[in-house]
């Protein structure tokens, strides 16, 4: 369980402070595929940010299975984020290596004998189908593919809890929903507790089953996904789901991960990517 105590974050920029989070407190329990929502800017990506330290909250604690990490350094913190993976838009694949050597790379800094991690790696590359891709460079393979390595990279160690930073929002439609599947299999078969961050509705429709839809840096809104999305409560979130335009059939569009054509592998705009229509 991953809980959020009165967090802030505050960034001293060169031209000064900005505050990026408010007084944020939420609980992501065991087994969740929890979503955060919200426009850009929002404070999205600060806030995952925080659940494995890469950023440091200004005010309030983190508290991962009931011990406050908040002030981890050192050989604490390298096992707290071994505990947690993370997988990006960019896919963040190291671009010199093969598919096999880029999901072996977590195990090699852990210490793992050769065989070992190699063996590991490829059980992961079969989990997440591709198993045929071993000795490929990730330029030689799609967008869904190379996300699909970051996966298997991702889960190399092991780790109780994912977090998902726009990872399907440079992709296409049908692709976006086979890794969103990939991820609800982890969460079901590994018991992987998820953290997804997307602006796209559709994506947290269909992935998550609680979300918190956040805006200027403040939850507005927390709870189930279906409860949220058939009666939002408030502001952002009814102009979020396209209630701003409200009409006696309720929103104009409800968006659709599997109804555009965009090509694989390629960064395309967040609206294109996701064929959400009118949600946004
Ligand atoms: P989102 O992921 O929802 O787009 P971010 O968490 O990236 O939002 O950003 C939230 C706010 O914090 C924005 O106003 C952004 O400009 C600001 N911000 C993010 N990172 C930094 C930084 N390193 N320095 C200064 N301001 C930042």
């Amino acid at each position: 369980m991953i809980e959020l105590h009165g967090i802030g974050k505050v960034y001293n920029a060169s031209d000064g402070d900005h505050r990026a989070l408010e007084d944020i407190n939420l609980t992501i329990e065991d087994g969740d595929i929890f979503g955060i929502i919200g426009e850009s800017g929002a404070g999205k990506s600060t806030l995952v940010r925080l659940l494995n330290l890469l950023e440091r909250p200004t005010e309030g604690s983190v508290v991962i299975d009931g011990v406050d990490v908040t002030s981890f350094q050192g050989r604490e913190l390298r096992e707290l984020r071994a505990g947690i993976g993370m997988i990006f838009q960019n896919f963040n694949l190291f671009q010199q290596q093969t598919v096999l050597q880029n999901v072996t790379f977590p195990l090699e800094v852990r210490g793992e004998q050769k065989a070992k991690r190699e063996e590991r790696a490829r059980e992961l590359l079969g989990l997440v189908g591709l198993s045929d891709k071993a000795d490929r460079y990730p330029s030689e393979l799609s967008g869904g593919q190379q996300q699909r390595v970051a996966i298997a990279r991702a889960l190399a160690n092991e780790p109780s809890y994912m977090l998902c930073d726009e990872a399907t929002s440079a992709l296409d439609s049908r692709t976006t929903v086979q890794v969103l599947d990939l991820l609800s299999r982890i969460n079901k078969e590994l018991g992987v507790t998820m953290v997804i961050i997307t602006h796209s509705l559709a994506v947290a429709r269909r992935a998550c089953n609680r979300i918190a839809v956040i805006d200027k840096g403040h939850v507005v809104e927390e709870g189930f996904t279906e409860e949220v999305f058939a009666n939002p409560q408030s502001q952002v979130a009814r102009e979020l789901l396209g209630w701003g335009f409200e009409t006696a059939e309720g929103p104009e569009s409800e968006g659709s991960v599997a109804s555009d054509d965009a090509p694989q592998g390629k960064s395309v705009s967040r609206g294109e990517a996701d064929g959400e229509g009118g949600d946004r």
